[in-house]
C-alpha cells in the first residue's frame, strides 16, 4: 500500500514537474523582456530585463504606472 502511495506521488510530482516546464518554455517565449522602455524609450538594463522576465518599462515607468494603479 505505502508503494502505491508513493508511485501516486511520485507521478503526480512527474506531472507537475512537466507542467510547470511547460509552463515556463510557454512564459519564456511569450514573456522577452523589452529592450527599451515602451513608455519613454529608455534604454532598460539588462539587470532588470533578467530580473523581470517580460518587463516593458523602466523601473521609472513601471513604478508610475503601480503608483496610478493605486
Ligand atoms: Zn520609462
Amino acid at each position: 500500500m505505502a508503494d502505491l502511495i508513493d508511485d501516486a506521488n511520485e507521478h503526480a510530482e512527474h506531472l507537475l514537474l512537466q507542467a510547470l516546464a511547460q509552463h515556463q518554455r510557454r512564459a519564456g517565449g511569450q514573456a522577452t523582456s523589452a529592450e527599451w522602455c515602451e513608455s519613454c524609450g529608455v534604454e532598460i538594463p539588462q539587470a532588470r530585463r533578467a530580473a523581470v522576465p517580460g518587463c516593458q518599462r523602466c523601473i521609472d515607468c513601471q513604478q508610475l504606472r503601480e503608483l496610478k494603479r493605486g
